[in-house]
């Protein structure tokens, strides 16, 4: 896709401000999408190093070149754990990566419910692999907010990946215990949810603060980490969440052939949690 000459003209960086004092920046080669939708400003810029990368209200989403690490992460534990995993939904995620990765599995079904067209529509045209994975015929895309969808559909599902952006805005709801308690209830049995759940340094108080109702609503309920480069602090958080399935016990022959980061290894060691995350973990807020 050739960038948009117009839009290049003005651009040269894009900054993110993790905190308030410290961040990540990337120089901008071109400008392939800028947009405003009703729910937040979408850019996709190209820089040297990092090639395609998406932000939304500036915050950064994903990069071309190290969103394998988030999207295999935030899939196959789930996947690899459930004994027979055939239908999937996904929420939020509407750059395709982690669609990309569930489809990789025998699934019989892969639901995609992001909030934002306009999100669709600019990823279909820069990431290739979304174009590719709305051309399956087991895909089923729905633009509709998560937490509305949740409410509304009839179907259950096998496993659940909540790929939201960080708890601002319209995503701000699919990190909360309502909204946890609602997916629950839309699991098959013996199901299992994977939702992203921020930086490992970053955002201490909240998984405290998760944990706290995670216990609650699921008999395992656990924290599991993978770095992602380009992320705040370069190490990421998820949840595993089930009432029956064992997040050690990954079955190996179910393991997606050609990955770049995931293997059984990789699963064990992600189970590990540094020192400090226990302790908070353990004492909850
Ligand atoms: N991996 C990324 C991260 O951690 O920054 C998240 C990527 S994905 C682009 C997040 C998507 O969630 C966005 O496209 C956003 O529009 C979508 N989203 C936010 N709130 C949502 C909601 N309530 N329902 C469905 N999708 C939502």
């Amino acid at each position: 896709m050739k960038p948009d000459k117009a839009l290049n003209a003005k651009k040269t960086e894009a900054r993110e401000y993790q905190t308030a004092a410290s961040g990540i920046f990337f120089t901008v080669k071109d400008v392939l999408y800028e947009g405003r939708s009703e729910f937040q400003r979408i850019e996709i810029i190209r820089n040297k190093d990092y090639g395609r990368v998406l932000l939304l209200d500036g915050l950064l989403q994903t990069t071309e070149r190290d969103e394998f690490y988030y999207h295999e992460m935030l899939v196959h534990p789930a996947l690899a754990c459930h004994p027979r995993p055939s239908k999937v939904l996904i929420i939020g995620g509407g750059d395709g990566g982690a669609l990309r990765e569930v489809l990789r599995h025998p699934v019989e079904k892969a639901w995609l419910v992001e909030i934002d067209g306009r999100v669709i529509e600019a990823c279909r045209r820069h990431f290739p692999w979304l174009k590719a994975a709305l051309k399956d015929p087991r895909a089923e895309l729905a633009v509709a907010d998560g937490n509305v969808f949740i409410e509304e559909v009839r179907e259950k599902f096998d496993v659940i990946l909540v790929d939201s952006s960080d708890p601002v805005g319209p995503s701000t709801v699919l990190h909360e215990e309502a909204f946890t308690r609602k997916l629950k209830s839309r699991l098959n049995p013996g199901g299992v949810i994977a939702a992203q759940a921020g930086s490992l340094m970053l955002h201490l108080d909240s998984h405290a603060m998760k944990s706290v109702f995670l216990k609650k609503l699921f008999r395992r309920s656990g924290f599991y980490l993978g770095p992602v480069p380009t992320y705040p602090v370069g190490m990421w958080c998820y949840n595993f969440l089930s009432d029956d399935v064992d997040p050690l016990a990954p079955r190996r022959t179910r393991i997606p052939k050609g990955l770049k980061y995931y293997n059984a290894e990789v699963h064990r060691a992600a189970f590990a949690l540094p020192n400090f995350l226990a302790e908070r973990l353990k004492k909850g807020k």
